[in-house]
């Protein structure tokens, strides 16, 4: 299926859920090779000190309580940015702003849905991001079931007139989050897909692998790559996909009854958030930090992106705190607007930076849940791995092993990815990731205090050591 542009990824998420080659063999270099005794043992002190505990935890356990789902365009989305401006200030960091920018706003309405016949009962739903709506009295219709959206594709245009498309198709779980790359695809294109076949709606499977009875959100595509709308669509739950799956086991025809009053409204104010740490020696050189400040609205977005907002501003407040001098070159920590739905804040970025992307010494994004690190992958120049992986070697105490050089850097690096700013990816274990993405389960219970730890201390290192020192990755 073709995505359109402003869709090349879609949440953390389809951008680093490619798989990955295996880890190549690597040489010795040895990280004294590259970073000074000085810089190695500073960098161990703030490892340690991230292993004490520090504020990451406090930091996400205020946006997700204080501000609470953070819908992009919405006015929570532009209280999450005050809370932010707020936040980083208080913390001490300079150059505190928002730059705004706008995007299209889509606002969830109502969202039921019912079994008609033969056994009357109710689904439980979510409309998908972008869906539209069904009249307000609703659609009905026989329920027409596939395997995969690639199934859906393959039937003649027009042919299941009056009919509900349902694709159920089950993701795999797996740590690298592989499986929703896989899984993604479906969300996106079962509305246009159903469209193309003349369906008057679409349900899918949620793309999750959770067991409980929430479905999942994310955002689909509205349209098709000649503008021929989608129609709407939504998610069931994963124990309602397993009843209407037994209920067209029993061989009758079923038909169901769905209502979602969504809204697709004209662009609204959306923003990212930028808080620095400024460079003592090389100011214009800039270490980009990033998470994403917006959320789905279903829960409160404590996971995804909370938890990444806690984790690199955490990660930063460490060498705010803890240095005895200022690094080199500029950390630059950006809370990006707008991921969930398309990616407006990483657009605005890349545009809003062009200018000084040259000058961008390598980047890295944590929007993954809360799991640990397990994997350092990255993306750097061929002549630049060895210093790539003395970072790693000093990763290796935290339970961080070697990767690829096939990093694909977070969501909202993937245009500054393209315009050659050197990415690097922190894997964190997504086992469990997708039990809560997008769901109203998402909330800050699913967060133990010590949970962020781990990341921070590599965070904090990470940057450390590119900022203070005049490794280049290009
Ligand atoms: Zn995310």
């Amino acid at each position: 299926m073709r995505v359109l542009p402003l869709f090349f990824g879609l949440c953390w998420c389809a951008l680093a859920g490619a798989a990955t080659p295996p880890p190549a063999p690597t040489q010795a270099s040895g990280a004294g090779a590259v970073f000074a005794a000085e810089l190695q043992a500073t960098a161990n002190r703030l490892v340690g000190q991230a292993l004490q505990g520090n504020t990451a935890y406090a930091i996400v356990e205020s946006l997700a309580t204080e501000v609470g789902p953070r819908l992009a365009g919405t006015a929570a989305e532009a209280r999450a940015r005050e809370w932010a401006v707020a936040k980083l200030q208080a913390l001490g960091f300079s150059n505190v702003h928002i730059e705004p920018f706008e995007i299209p706003l889509w606002l969830r309405g109502v969202e039921t849905a019912e079994v008609l016949s033969p056994y009357p009962q109710p689904l439980v739903i979510t409309a998908l991001g972008a869906s539209p709506a069904t009249a307000p009295e609703g659609v009905a219709g026989e329920v027409v079931a596939f395997a995969s959206l690639a199934q859906l594709q393959r039937v003649p245009a027009g042919s299941l007139a009056g009919k509900i498309v349902f694709i159920d198709e089950m993701m795999t779980r797996t740590q690298d989050g592989s499986g929703y790359g896989v899984a993604v695809a479906k969300r996106l294109g079962a509305g246009v897909a159903a469209a193309r076949a003349g369906a008057s709606a679409a349900l899918i499977r949620s793309v999750g692998t959770g067991r409980d009875r929430f479905p999942h959100t994310g955002l689909m595509l509205a349209a098709d790559e000649n503008a021929a709308p989608a129609v709407p669509a939504a998610a069931l739950a994963a124990p309602d996909a397993d009843q209407l799956r037994r209920l067209l086991g029993r061989g009758q025809p079923v038909s169901v009854k769905l209502v979602i009053t969504p809204r697709s409204l004209p662009p609204a104010p959306s923003g990212n958030v930028i808080a620095e740490i400024p460079g003592s020696q090389a100011p214009a050189e800039i270490v980009l930090l990033g998470a994403h400040l917006d959320s789905w609205d279903l829960g409160t977005g404590a996971i995804d992106d909370g938890a990444g907002i806690g984790i690199v501003v955490g990660a930063a407040q460490l060498l705010l705190e803890h240095l005895p001098h200022k690094p080199r070159r500029t950390v630059r920590v950006v809370l990006f607007g707008a991921e969930e739905v398309g990616y407006g804040g990483a657009r605005a970025y890349a545009l809003e930076h062009a200018q000084e992307l040259p000058r961008h010494v390598i980047a890295a994004e944590s929007d993954f849940g809360t799991g640990d690190i397990w994997r350092f992958d990255t993306a750097v120049a061929p002549e630049r791995i060895a210093a790539a992986e003395a970072i790693g070697e000093l990763l290796r105490p935290l339970g961080i092993g070697p990767g690829s050089n096939s990093a694909r850097g977070g969501s909202d690096l993937g245009y500054i990815s393209k315009a050659g700013v050197p990415v690097v990816d922190l894997k964190q274990n997504g086992w469990d990731y997708f039990d809560l993405h997008h769901t109203a389960n998402d909330t800050l219970d699913k967060i133990a205090p010590g949970d962020l730890d781990q990341n921070v201390a590599a965070y904090a290192a990470f940057i450390y050591l590119v900022a203070d020192s005049e490794v280049s990755f290009r």
